[in-house]
């Protein structure tokens, strides 16, 4: 077990007709995948992590749920899907809309070592605070947030509010 380069390595690929992309060879190399090995696909924030382990169960309450979600129904656990020959996937049905990916955007693919994350690329706009894309927009010129921390944003503001008249 020795420790290599901790720099992860970046990788373009392209989301195409049929949400398919494509993982890189010396993606599926380093973690011995082929075609026909059943992936486990999970949301983190804003990227769909792909591994053969599903990731430890954290409960499906979430219990570190710090705010109620806006988008708890749609709230997925994960998925499984095949990688086909010449590592093409095809992005599960029910993370599409999840996801908010758009076919013919590009996506970054990144080795993380225990698994490969994918996220949408470049022109996508993420939230500041949470990486989220879903929701976003932008608060003051070129700062983005999504409604649920743009949300909480302003609920600390009022408490602080508060707390500066109570002081006084
Ligand atoms: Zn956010």
């Amino acid at each position: 077990m020795s420790l290599q380069a901790t720099t992860p390595r970046q990788y373009l690929t392209t989301l195409t007709n049929g949400w398919r992309f494509t993982l890189p060879t010396s993606v599926r190399k380093a973690h011995g995948w082929d075609a026909g090995t059943k992936l486990i696909a999970t949301i983190r924030g804003a990227s769909l992590v792909f591994s053969t382990e599903p990731e430890p169960d954290e409960g499906h309450v979430s219990t570190h749920g710090n705010l109620a979600r806006d988008f708890d129904d749609e709230m997925l656990g994960p998925q499984e899907c095949y990688l086909g020959s010449g590592g093409k996937i095809v992005l599960p049905a029910q993370l599409r809309r999840r996801l908010g990916w758009v076919v013919g955007k590009r996506l970054v693919i990144v080795d993380e070592g225990d698994g490969v994350s994918v996220t949408l690329c470049c022109d996508a706009k993420r939230c500041e605070s949470c990486g989220s894309i879903s929701g976003v927009r932008e608060i003051i010129h070129n700062v983005f947030l999504c409604s649920q921390c743009w949300g909480n944003y302003l609920r600390e503001m009022h408490a602080k509010l508060r707390l500066g008249r109570a002081r006084a």
